[in-house]
């Protein structure tokens, strides 16, 4: 498919968001918080950083990708996830652009990166705690 307005607001707002803004921690060389966010969603609504809805870019496994080569983020659908652990998974994928978007550290490794994104993700489900129960069915299972 092709750049989606859709999808650089609906991204503009999720980094935007009180959870992701509350993101705070370092791993390795890389510092991840709230304002390094900003920068991506800056560049997003900027035009600076690609974004493409096109389902057939990702693994079947894969909810979102961020393509270091082409400095772009792609996704499944303009609205980017329908729930809280969807949208844990593009955090996950805007954490790996934080860092390629900063200036490149020599002692940063594919682990720092990964583990950071991670953490990321996770920290973003503990802020997003409310929604999550919204989303929970009454078994205590998520509905996916
Ligand atoms: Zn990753």
């Amino acid at each position: 498919m092709a750049d989606s307005p859709a999808a650089r607001f609906a991204l503009n707002d999720l980094l935007r968001s009180s959870a992701v803004q509350k993101i705070d921690f370092s791993i390795g060389p890389y510092a991840i918080n709230g304002p390094g966010y900003l920068r991506v969603a800056a560049a997003v609504v900027g035009r600076s950083m690609g974004v493409d809805v096109d389902p057939k870019r990702l693994a079947a496994d894969e909810g979102a990708a961020y393509e270091a080569p082409t400095n772009e983020l792609v996704f499944r659908t303009a609205s980017l996830a329908l729930n809280t652990v969807q949208r844990m998974n593009v955090v996950h994928e805007c954490t790996h652009a934080l860092i390629a978007n900063r200036r490149f550290r020599w002692d940063g490794t594919y682990t720092n990166s990964e583990a950071a994104a991670y953490v990321a993700g996770a920290l973003y489900v503990a802020y997003s705690v409310s929604a999550l129960a919204r989303e929970m069915l009454s078994d205590g299972s998520l509905d996916f």
